[in-house]
């Protein structure tokens, strides 16, 4: 085709869809706000630059030198080199873009990812971790045939565990350091104001049949509404963003990070889980129970990854007796640190 007739071509199509802005500017297609969104809105609400390309079907969305391309009828959004997957295709009726609902978590926290907003904060290599020895003062947690209390087996594992990360060059922070009593909901807050970046609750299992043995390592399932709105971890948001450079007073930009920490926890949290899961019980030489999600509170109310480590049954007899040996302890610290470690460290 000549420049000529590409010339004329475009300009024609031009003409065509100022034409068809005109006339769609009182009567928009209709959508259902639960499930879709409009384009155009949701880059006027997040301050997001975009132009569309008519020809290619091709919107262009920029943000302080990110950018993002998103093709009508196609599920897949490209952020910088990077590929997004949306839930269902972005689609054009009467030239207004309509994208699905995880457009906001999926493409504008990730563009605000790029632009440097958060980025630091979120992609930051681990540092510092939060160990949580389960229970404590007049909560012994689970107790074993001869007395072997849970509190005193974790907090033991935790020290252990501390000492080993802290060798690798990790910054720990211990939710107890001796035999109190602390709430779960101190314990979360801990974790939210100290900015760690990585929460693993350490705790040991019990089960009425007698027999089951082995590890397993919770992460949150996804959250509901409510869930996600629960007081204590609006309180930990709180406590949180006041460590970013974030603009608090920046409601939106504030959601936007909330959500993006929330994608990011719930797919780390689930991989850290299958990896600890993995290495503990071949280190430690147990059956693996695997990764699982629950609606732990200490997992549902923390903002960074966390996950809950049930090191072994007290209820077992076998385990027990392992348990109350100061080795058996060292080992299972030991496997802990080399997954946590592996995992912080990207391999
Ligand atoms: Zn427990």
């Amino acid at each position: 085709m000549s420049d000529k007739k590409r010339f004329n071509g475009l300009f024609i199509l031009f003409l065509i869809t100022v034409m068809c802005g005109c006339a769609t500017v009182s009567r928009r297609p209709r959508i259902s706000a639960d499930k879709e969104a409009y384009l155009k809105d949701i880059c006027e609400q997040n301050n997001i630059d975009w132009q569309w390309d008519q020809v290619s079907q091709v919107a262009t969305l920029q943000y302080r030198g990110a950018n993002a391309k998103v093709l009508s009828g196609s599920d897949i959004v490209m952020i910088g080199d990077d590929r997004v997957t949306l839930s269902a295709p972005a689609r054009t009726v009467r030239s207004s873009v309509i994208v699905p609902i995880d457009f906001q978590s999926k493409v504008v926290s990730r563009l605000y990812q790029e632009a440097g907003g958060a980025r630091q904060y979120v992609l930051a290599k681990i540092r510092s971790i939060a160990i949580d020895a389960g229970h404590g003062g007049k909560d012994p947690g689970a107790i074993g045939r001869s007395g072997l209390q849970e509190k005193g087996v974790v907090l033991d594992i935790c020290q252990r565990l501390k000492k080993l990360l802290q060798q690798r060059g990790f910054e720990v922070k211990l939710t107890r350091e001796d035999d109190t009593f602390i709430s779960l909901a101190e314990r979360t807050e801990m974790a939210s104001r100290s900015n760690v970046d990585l929460f693993i609750s350490v705790h040991a299992n019990a089960s009425p049949a007698r027999s089951l043995y082995g590890v397993e390592v919770y992460s949150a399932e996804e959250l509901g509404f409510v869930d996600r709105i629960e007081t204590q971890r609006k309180m930990n948001e709180d406590l949180m963003f006041g460590n970013l450079s974030i603009d608090r007073n920046a409601s939106d930009v504030k959601r936007i990070v909330s959500d993006m920490l929330y994608e990011h926890k719930q797919a780390e949290s689930g991989a850290l889980a299958g990896r600890i899961s993995q290495t503990a019980s071949k280190l430690i030489k147990t059956k693996n129970l695997g990764a699982k999600t629950e609606r732990f509170y200490v997992l549902r109310n923390t903002l960074v990854p966390a996950i809950l480590v049930e090191i072994g049954f007290l209820s077992n007899p076998k385990e027990e007796k392992l348990m109350e040996t100061s080795s058996y302890r060292q080992e299972i610290a030991q496997s802990l640190a080399e997954g946590i470690s592996d995992y912080a460290n990207g391999k």
